[in-house]
């Protein structure tokens, strides 16, 4: 039998994070529905239950009821509505922020989301396997459970495969670069593929086994003490080596945590420069420290959201490729406008939301035949993930590439 749904501890929550700007989003929404055809989700299914608006009813109707509580048209938040919205604050919403871009009150609805699922946990609810991921992320340092003792294993492995150096606890380093272990465990060629670009541009850099995980599953889950405590991992590891830089791997939400909602998270400053690896690659480039012979094969380019729509790195994405894919297709829409992969905000860790993801891949393969290139390159792991599954269940037959994997396959020296 299943616990029963805290209604009261989902109020409370909502509530508290009705103080702030979240309320002024609520208040502003006009119901005018054109936010839905923003949605990857509802462009799919065309099902409006995934209009982005609707998904913001169990914040509102708390919200209402506790600001009109006498009114007959303000009824309390039930145990019936979130059941029924769990699904689609969890499965169908990858905090994107495509909607925001068409809003025309710009309503951040990707932040809401995040919020709103802290009232869900508290309620009780959650896709079990996200909450897993989460959990593995505080006990064991990784969703994926990528241990200290797996990282050393297995850059070692990595070192010796690759013929480059890749130094973990390097005390005096200026760098410390950051894993996710979907990279770790499922693409590891991409770990070798940064330090290969690191050590080709000369610069001092360092693993750390006291905080390497990337990802925030915490934040993703709605946790907000594992969201701090995987932020602090990082923080504390970085302080202790020193290091003036950290870089995120491929990958977008782990961006977003650290960059823009980490000095928040953990109430000071954070006391290093955050920059993703794609930011990074064409800062090494603009420094002229990036020598790339050139990449032939035709490819389009996915804009992991939280890296160009909600992390500004579209154009470090194009400047990296000008000069370097000598046949690079733009897919349309792309840069900020780009579709969602469909995995994205923890949605590709949920199993019950597979059938949804296809579905929404959908979008990617026409996008990508339209264009005709052999290769859809992703600077995301997790987008990687999600089209790499989502393409065998449809027996998609293109071909998918990292950004930076393709790069360190074309460093001037590197062998094809
Ligand atoms: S943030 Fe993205 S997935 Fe979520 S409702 Fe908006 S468009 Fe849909
Ligand atoms: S586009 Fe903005 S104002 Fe219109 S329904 Fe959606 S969230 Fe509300």
């Amino acid at each position: 039998m299943n616990a029963p749904v805290d209604v009261k501890a989902a109020t409370d929550v909502f509530l508290s994070k009705t103080e702030g700007h979240l309320v002024s989003f609520l208040d502003a929404c006009v119901h005018c529905g054109l936010c839905a055809e923003a949605c990857h989700f509802h462009e799919a299914t065309g099902d409006p239950r995934h209009t982005p608006a609707y998904k913001l009813f169990p914040l509102a109707k708390a919200h209402r009821n506790a600001r009109f509580p006498w009114s007959l048209f303000t009824p309390k938040l039930t145990e019936a509505d979130l059941s029924e919205w769990e699904e689609l604050l969890f499965d169908s919403c990858t905090m994107c922020g495509r909607c925001t871009t068409i809003c025309p009150m710009g309503i951040d609805i990707a932040s809401i989301i995040g919020q709103a699922r802290q009232a869900f946990v508290a309620a009780g609810l959650g896709p079990a396997d996200l909450m897993q991921a989460a959990q593995n992320s505080k006990d064991h340092g990784s969703p994926l459970g990528l241990t200290p003792e797996k990282l050393r294993d297995r850059v070692e492995w990595l070192e010796d495969e690759n013929e480059t150096e890749m130094p973990i606890d390097k005390a005096g380093a200026e760098v410390m670069l950051t894993v996710s272990s979907v990279e770790a465990m499922k693409y590891p060629d991409s770990l070798a593929a940064m330090a290969k670009i690191l050590n080709h541009a000369g610069i001092s850099w360092t693993f750390s086994t006291k905080g390497y995980e990337a990802t925030n599953f915490g934040y993703l889950a709605g946790r907000g003490d594992i969201t701090k405590t995987m932020t602090m991992r990082l923080v504390e590891a970085a302080e202790e080596l020193g290091i003036k830089t950290l870089i995120i791997p491929e990958c977008g939400h782990a961006y977003g945590v650290l960059r823009w909602a980490g000095a928040n998270t953990i109430g000071r400053p954070l006391p290093f420069e955050v920059r993703h690896i794609t930011e990074y690659m064409a800062d090494l480039k603009r420094a002229g420290k990036l020598k790339l012979t050139p990449f032939k094969t035709s490819m389009t380019y996915h804009d992991p959201c939280q890296i160009s729509r909600r992390g500004g790195a579209a154009d470090d994405a194009r400047y990296l490729l000008e000069d370097f894919a000598e046949d690079f297709r733009e897919m349309t829409p792309t840069g900020n406008y780009n579709w969602c992969c469909g995995g994205g905000g923890g949605v590709q860790a949920i199993g019950r939301a597979a059938e949804l993801r296809h579905k929404v891949f959908r979008i990617k393969t026409a996008q990508t035949e339209a264009t005709g290139a052999d290769m859809l390159v992703s600077s995301c792991s997790n987008c990687r993930l999600t089209m790499d599954e989502s393409k065998t269940a449809l027996n998609w037959q293109g071909k998918l590439g990292s950004l930076v994997e393709i790069i360190a396959d074309h460093l001037e020296g590197a062998e094809d």
